[in-house]
């Protein structure tokens, strides 16, 4: 049972001696699965903005950016981020990754008002702030959702990340409205992994048709969880298998790739292609964060120049933003039975490692989930 106390403008969980100390994934430099480094002594993060609350975190999720961040992807643009929002200390290390959870509130800064100690709640953190591989995070008031109820911490850990960043491909960059995919018919490359199984879920509770294309041995899942048509791509002529099917109102590609992009032809004329597969991070990596940012501007056009020679296609990026108002949205949507977690494998936390190796092989059937108790 929980009390709370104000102390400092902090609002915090229990009376009793707070934990100093927590366990943390770290890494000191990018690179490999070897960079990552287990810390049993880490301090315990402090809430230096009013607006931000302490986590207990009880279980966190293994997403490819994770992977993909521990080789330094997006080192330019994140943390030039860092900078402007103050959060720079001259070097990111040691960092932390992994970017959303399902935990308790143990702090609270002194303009959080939608949360007090002691809440289960959920979110997926912005990219420059530390992560949420550890015992403890700090998240903006902004970022979290209360936990869907229904769900254990496990579950509710393999949905944040995943969820807002479908809500930002279909809503925010795909320009279509929640709850009115009725007459729409929505074609998702890679409906076997931690995006597809959500995104299947969600187009389905908002009522639309769902083509979801996989390898062979993911059709029974992907038609599990809802999809009305499924093409297996390993086995089966994508092409001529949508010929059949019909025109689509949007497709949502996580995967890239000529032969996603050749589906392009199957969109009704000004319907949207949305692709996560997004390019200004890895450009300003390259290209340093100024040309890198020249460089994808011109990679846009390019795209949109693709679209418009496939028949007046709009083609659009898409990438992950925080929100926590689609989260209590699909809390909802857990709850009432309409979405459910589909989790691939669950891994304790002093296996992370072993999680990462998982994810990188890039063919997981939903999501990989790290139990940080
Ligand atoms: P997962 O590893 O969970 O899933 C990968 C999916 O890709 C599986 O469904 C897999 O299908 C499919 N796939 C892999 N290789 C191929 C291939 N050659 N042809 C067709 N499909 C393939 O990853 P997530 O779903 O979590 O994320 C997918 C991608 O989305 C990430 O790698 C990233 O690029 C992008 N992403 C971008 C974000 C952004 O902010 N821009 C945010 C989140 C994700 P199967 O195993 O059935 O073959």
């Amino acid at each position: 049972c929980y009390s709370t106390q104000t102390e400092n403008k902090i609002t915090t969980v229990e009376k009793k001696k707070p934990k100093r100390r927590m366990k943390a994934w770290y890494i000191y430099q990018y690179g490999g699965n070897e960079e990552l480094t287990l810390s049993e002594e880490a301090k315990i993060p402090e809430i230096t903005s009013p607006k931000d609350l302490l986590i207990e975190i009880q279980a966190a999720s293994v997403n490819p950016i994770d992977v993909v961040m521990r080789g330094g992807y997006g080192r330019n643009l994140i943390n030039k981020m860092r900078t402007w929002l103050g959060r720079g200390s001259g070097s990111e290390f040691p960092l932390t990754l992994g970017r959303d959870f399902s935990g308790i509130v143990q702090q609270t800064g002194h303009l959080v008002t939608r949360y007090k100690p002691g809440d289960e709640v959920w979110g997926a953190l912005a990219g420059q702030r530390q992560g949420t591989h550890a015992q403890f995070c700090i998240a903006g008031e902004n970022e979290i959702s209360k936990k869907p109820s229904s769900l254990s911490h496990i579950e509710a850990a393999s949905l944040p990340y995943v969820a807002t960043t479908t809500w930002a491909a279909l809503i925010t960059m795909g320009h279509m409205r929640e709850n009115s995919f009725h007459d729409k018919r929505v074609l998702i490359h890679g409906g076997s992994g931690g995006i597809g199984t959500f995104a299947v879920q969600l187009i389905k509770a908002w009522g639309g048709e769902v083509v979801g294309t996989c390898s062979t041995d993911a059709v029974a899942l992907v038609k599990h969880i809802g999809a009305d048509y499924v093409i297996d791509y390993r086995t089966e002529d994508v092409l001529s298998r949508l010929g059949d099917i019909g025109k689509l109102d949007l497709i949502l590609d996580p995967v890239g790739g000529e032969a996603q992009e050749a589906t392009m032809k199957f969109l009704r004329p000004y319907h949207n292609y949305v692709t996560l597969v997004f390019p200004l991070l890895p450009n300003a990596d390259k290209h340093g964060f100024l040309a890198g940012m020249a460089k994808s501007a011109v990679d846009l056009n390019f795209g949109i120049t693709k679209g418009i020679s496939k028949g007046l296609t709009s083609y659009r990026w898409a990438f992950f933003i925080p929100n926590g108002e689609a989260l209590k949205k699909v809390a909802v949507l857990v709850d009432s039975g309409k979405i459910q977690p589909v989790i691939d494998k669950v891994f304790k936390l002093d296996e992370l490692p072993l999680a990462y190796e998982k994810v990188e092989q890039k063919h997981g059937r939903g999501k990989t989930v790290i139990d940080m108790r």
